[in-house]
């Protein structure tokens, strides 16, 4: 399994239509300060599912859309996708591509699609638990995150191991059952 593109619409800094697209290696991204790297990523924790306003870097959920320019007035809805490749079936759906798009209007609604199709953020999260790709995952490794593994809680550091071990769908269905 692996990510091979991000498209993303209204999101940040990125008021037109963009798709990032990944091939086999390793892809940097370089560019000015402010040109929109960090956004990219939070791009990604955002379309996973992430809740918190202050992990993407803003103060409240609105601030993920375009804001607009000197030049550009702002929109009103943001778009982002991600595309998995999936023939390993590494995510446990019959399909070998995956697409997780997320979507949010200035009005606060919002919808999460899987492989177009309408779905629940549970849905997303339980699409991704114990592959290390969800919000909680380490496949995103923040600035000062390693810091806060290095210097936190074990039973913190265990939810790491957990995730990484593939465990963490027995200990949620075993808490369901007791
Ligand atoms: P650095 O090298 O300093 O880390 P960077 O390339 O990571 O920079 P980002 O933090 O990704 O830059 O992008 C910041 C830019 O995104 C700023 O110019 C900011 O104005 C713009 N931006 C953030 N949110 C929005 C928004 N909602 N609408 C328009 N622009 C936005
Ligand atoms: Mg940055």
């Amino acid at each position: 399994m692996y990510l091979k593109s991000i498209e993303v619409q209204g999101f940040k800094s990125f008021a037109n239509k963009i798709l990032f697209e990944f091939h086999d290696g390793i892809t940097g991204i370089v560019g000015p300060n402010g040109s929109g790297k960090s956004n990219v990523a939070d791009a990604v924790r955002w379309v996973l599912g992430e809740q918190s306003a202050k992990q993407l870097r803003g103060s409240k959920m609105e601030d993920i859309i375009f804001s607009g320019t000197e030049t550009r007035k702002p929109l009103g809805l943001a778009y982002v996708a991600i595309t998995l490749d999936n023939k390993d079936h590494k995510l446990p759906i019959e399909y070998d591509e995956v697409t997780v798009a997320r979507r949010v209007y200035r009005s606060g609604e919002s919808e999460y699609l899987i492989n177009g199709h309408s779905c629940r953020l549970k849905d997303v999260q339980e699409l991704f638990l114990d592959t290390g790709i969800g919000k909680e995952g380490y496949s995103i490794i923040g600035q000062g995150q390693i810091d806060k593994i290095l210097s936190g809680k074990p039973e913190d550091r265990r939810e790491l191991f957990d995730e990484a071990a593939g465990i963490v769908k027995f200990k949620k269905r075993k808490a369901i059952a007791g």
